[in-house]
């Protein structure tokens, strides 16, 4: 806001304000509008995404069991897996008493094929049926050279393993660790109802707690946990239990089970035991909850053969959802996490229930990537911005608007007072010229000394009218750029003088008295000596004008390489500091002057500027309310 504006009328600064507010409300508005439907089709679009996603996933998932279960039929029917089943997952066959698996060593422990409730065989203790289990150890030797022993490797095994026995239980425990390591070397042959490679590993195991060898317990503890976990050797679950809390006696870390092939044994297991129990497995599709995670399982059954596909956790994320949206979550028909990533609750998704897709996960679909809500917010922050620009644009288009509607009333209301006060300045000297000369013309002075003083004040007043008159036609040629200049070297301190002097001849009645001061310096200056003693009229003028309480008024004049300056002061009214830029502006008058009622047209030191800027010069002015004025007249010197 501009002070003009400020000083507009009131009903124009409400109006503006009123249309600024109601523009910025409006565009706010429908920005606001704006941007809420697009956040709305956003979301539409998002959630119609998600929505395909689903569909798309279920499809892709259903055609890849599909394939599987084509697979479990081959198998079915062939006996033979049609293929390698891959990482963490295999192809298996239950027959009564007998499990066959494809690929070997996935599992950790097999089922009991017939479960019986007798407790798990312990080492060398639990009653086999080797009858060399009975003989001491010459009878083991014995054994040993006996035809069958050499023949049936079980036999031997057994042998050796109570051979070694007996060294250990002798204290002869480098001859019982040679037997030992005899009987770990014949492999999945089994020995106390487990393999000879366990048993020979735990019957070392035992030899090196009798010696209290901890580095060679700790070592071979964890080389037997290695070997159990690699799924190579067929043991049962009591077997499995052992063997495992053996090694963990010695290596706790031997406690950390294969979490995939754990999940698998588990399954494969709980698939058994179903079958086992007689449930009637024909087809079937199913994600079976283990302590290490879940597990499909992919089933075909026919009279007294089961074959199935069992895969866990990692299988089903590299393969059966490879392909998949990253926004994808499987969770158990009964709620529990399978597989995607854990998403935030609240979270919008597309859901497909395990009951509607005959898939045997329940499907959620997030929104993996927020690209179409970034694209939101770019395309938010960018209408935020066009309308904040939209908004200054009408900030400033209504300022400046505002801004020239003031300026033209202003200039209306000046010129309008113009008019006033030039008439005003017309009518004075004009009613004096008319009541004098009718005196005269009625002969009503007979006193010749009047008389002479009426014609003095006649001729005085139509001489300010002329001066008012010719001032008035010099500021238009002024305006209109008509105005021609004589330039001629001029004294200033010369001029000055001299026009000071008529000054004061003509202002006689006001009784100001000019001081003039010229220094010494050269004070020549190129200009037309009219249009100079115009200006000092004019600021002479004002200083008689506007001094009603003081009659002196200084001018001095002082010259410098640079240029001259002719300062006249007083010691009048003064000039408020907010007005003193303004009264060089044409029509403008001074507060003071119109208050004190103080004949003037505002034309004065307009004309004084522009004159004094035609010459390359300027003018200012210094000046405190109540204290005086000092105008400065500056004019480059005349460069020879
Ligand atoms: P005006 O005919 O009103 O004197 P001018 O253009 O000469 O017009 O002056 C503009 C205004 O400047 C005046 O109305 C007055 O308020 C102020 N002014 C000019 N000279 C003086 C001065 N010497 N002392 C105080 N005010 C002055």
């Amino acid at each position: 806001m501009t002070p003009e504006l400020l000083r507009g009328p009131f009903q124009l600064r409400l109006v503006f304000l009123a249309t600024m507010s109601l523009l910025a409300g409006t565009l706010g508005w429908l920005g606001w509008r704006l941007l809420q439907q697009d956040q709305q089709l956003s979301a539409q679009r998002m959630a119609e995404r998600r929505e395909a996603a689903a569909d798309l996933a279920v499809a892709a998932l259903d055609r890849w069991l599909a394939a599987i279960d084509q697979d479990v039929a081959r198998l079915l029917a062939a006996g033979e897996p049609p293929k390698e089943a891959g990482d963490s997952a295999l192809f298996l066959e239950f027959r009564p008493g007998t499990i066959r698996i494809w690929p070997q060593g996935q599992l950790l422990y097999l089922p009991d094929l017939a479960p019986s409730s007798e407790p798990p065989a312990g080492l060398f203790t639990t009653a086999d049926q080797l009858e060399f289990q009975k003989h001491d150890y010459l009878g083991a030797i014995a054994a040993l050279r006996h035809p069958a022993a050499s023949s049936d490797p079980a036999v031997r095994a057994a042998a050796l393993a109570r051979i070694a026995r007996n060294y250990r239980n002798a204290a002869q425990f480098r001859e019982s660790l040679q037997y030992y390591q005899q009987v770990a070397s014949l492999g999945v042959i089994p020995v106390a109802g487990m393999p000879a490679a366990l048993a020979g590993a735990l019957g070392e195991m035992a030899v090196f707690e009798r010696q209290n060898d901890r580095a060679s317990l700790r070592t071979t503890a964890a080389a037997l946990a290695r070997e159990l976990y690699s799924g190579r050797w067929p043991v049962t679950l009591a077997t499995y239990h052992y063997v495992v809390q053996e090694a963990v006696r010695w290596v706790p870390e031997a406690g950390h089970e294969p979490a995939q092939a754990m999940a698998l044994t588990e399954a494969v297991e709980r698939l058994w035991e179903q079958w086992h129990a007689g449930a009637a497995l024909l087809v079937g599709r199913a994600s079976a909850e283990t302590s290490a995670g879940s597990v499909l399982s992919v089933w075909r059954g026919s009279g007294s053969r089961l074959a199935a596909f069992v895969a866990g956790p990692d299988f089903l994320e590299k393969q059966g959802t490879a392909s998949q949206p990253p926004g994808l979550v499987l969770t158990s028909p009964d709620g529990r996490h399978v597989l995607g990533k854990q998403t935030a609750p609240g979270q919008r998704s597309a859901i497909r229930l395990a009951s509607a897709t005959q898939l045997p996960w329940n499907l959620l679909v997030f929104d993996a990537n927020d690209t179409d809500f970034t694209a939101f917010r770019s395309r938010r922050a960018l209408l935020i911005a066009a309308m904040a620009i939209l908004l200054v644009m009408i900030v400033t288009g209504g300022w400046f608007i505002g801004h020239a509607v003031a300026r033209e009333l202003a200039v209306a209301r000046l010129q309008s007072d113009f008019v006033s006060a030039v008439s005003h300045e017309f009518r004075t000297p004009l009613t004096t010229l008319c009541q004098l000369s009718e005196l005269l013309k009625r002969g009503r002075v007979a006193n010749e000394q009047d008389k002479q003083a009426y014609y003095d004040l006649l001729h005085g007043e139509s001489h300010r009218l002329w001066r008012l008159v010719e001032g008035l036609l010099n500021f238009g040629r002024l305006e209109a750029g008509r105005m021609r200049f004589r330039l001629e070297s001029l004294d200033t301190g010369e001029l000055v003088r001299q026009s000071a002097a008529e000054f004061a001849q003509a202002q006689q009645a006001a009784g100001h008295c000019f001081d003039v001061e010229t220094a010494s310096t050269s004070s020549v200056v190129q200009a037309d000596r009219e249009a100079l003693r115009c200006v000092l009229w004019n600021l002479f003028e004002n200083a008689v004008k506007y001094s009603p309480d003081c009659d002196s008024v200084r001018v001095m004049v002082a010259g410098n390489a640079q240029g001259v300056e002719i300062a006249v002061r007083d010691q009048g009214v003064g000039i408020p500091r907010h007005e003193q830029r303004r009264i060089f502006e044409k029509f403008v008058r001074g507060s003071a002057a119109r208050e004190s009622n103080i004949r003037g047209t505002g034309i004065g030191l307009a004309m004084a500027r522009q004159l004094v800027r035609a010459h390359g010069g300027d003018i200012t002015v210094e000046s405190e309310p109540g204290q005086g004025s000092t105008f400065r007249v500056l004019l480059p010197v005349k460069r020879t």
